[in-house]
């Protein structure tokens, strides 16, 4: 018996206003939304990390994104969405289960989505773009 609430959403143990279903996904309303409409794309493996699903679910997430974002925008006529994924505590992830926000967005919402922009010294865009590249 999992902890994970959406597991339990997935084996639907507990109730979710389901917009989308496969094989490997479920799709449903976030119950504390940002804007009205926010919509949940989840894996039904658990993985708590993006990272940690195969690339078959990968690309099948993406395929979903594009379907829903059309269907979530079509629906709350919002100018804008967010796609959004937080992988870890300190990025803000809550519910350890991987998972996908899209966010309707309005010019005149309340949503805050800022960072500050740093600065690379001299040859470290380049460092940085070797060591990520050396990792493909
Ligand atoms: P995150 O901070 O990226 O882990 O986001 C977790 C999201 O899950 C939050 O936006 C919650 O509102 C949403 N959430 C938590 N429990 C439920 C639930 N039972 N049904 C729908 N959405 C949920």
């Amino acid at each position: 018996m999992t902890d994970c609430i959406f597991c339990k959403i997935a084996a639907k143990e507990i109730p979710a206003n389901k917009l989308y279903e496969s094989e490997n996904f479920i799709v449903f309303l976030d119950i504390s939304p940002a804007n009205k409409g926010h919509a949940l794309i989840v894996p039904k493996m658990h993985a708590q990390s993006l990272t940690e699903l195969p690339e078959y679910v990968a690309q099948e997430f993406g395929e979903i994104q594009l379907k829903l974002s059309k269907a979530v925008m079509q629906a709350t006529q919002a100018e804008g969405f967010n796609l959004l994924l937080n992988d870890g505590k300190v990025a803000g992830q809550e519910v350890m289960h991987a998972h996908m926000h899209i966010m309707p967005r309005f010019f005149t919402d309340d949503f805050h989505f800022k960072w500050t922009h740093k600065k690379y010294g001299a040859n470290e865009m380049q460092e940085y773009f070797e060591m990520i590249k050396g990792n493909l």
